[in-house]
């Protein structure tokens, strides 16, 4: 059996608004992704990761902001390349994801993002790792100007 590793990384600025999208789930605060999706930087180094492992390019090419309607759920371009793995007859194996983040804290919100990647990917909750890291207040993480995400898979 081949296994395949995939890597992907996001980074959006944050501006005042009503919330964030991490990993799937709705993180009320008082501020917003800037983006022309809903802004998850979660699922979006999900995806890349994804594209990587199956060697399907970026998320860029996939989804030029043309293709993008405005506000639209990330977890479409999740459940889209799933597919395509599927085709492939690709599986995933495990995810490990980092959240790059200063405000809010995510602890009490891990157990849900966990599991809303998990059914994205159609694996068990135990396959998916969520890590949650704060800038120490330094760069844009830090200072709170944005929020970043990376995501590792693995692919059977
Ligand atoms: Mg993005």
């Amino acid at each position: 059996m081949t296994m395949r590793i995939g890597f992907g990384t996001d980074l959006h600025r944050l501006v005042p608004g009503d919330g964030l999208w991490i990993g799937g789930i709705r993180i009320p605060c008082g501020f917003s992704a800037d983006a022309v999706s809903d802004g998850d930087a979660l699922l979006h180094a999900l995806a890349d990761a994804l594209l990587g492992a199956a060697g399907l390019g970026d998320i860029g090419e996939r989804y030029p902001e043309s293709r993008v309607t405005p506000g639209e759920a990330s977890s479409r371009y999740v459940r889209e390349i799933m597919g395509d793995l599927g085709t492939k007859e690709m599986r995933v194996v495990n995810a490990d994801l980092i959240v790059d983040l200063e405000n809010p804290k995510l602890g009490e919100w891990k157990a849900s993002i966990r599991e809303s990647v998990a059914g994205l990917l159609g694996i068990d909750s135990n396959r998916v790792n969520i890590k949650a890291k704060s800038g120490e207040g330094l760069g844009l993480v830090g200072r709170g100007e944005a929020m970043g995400a990376q995501a590792a898979v693995l692919v059977e």
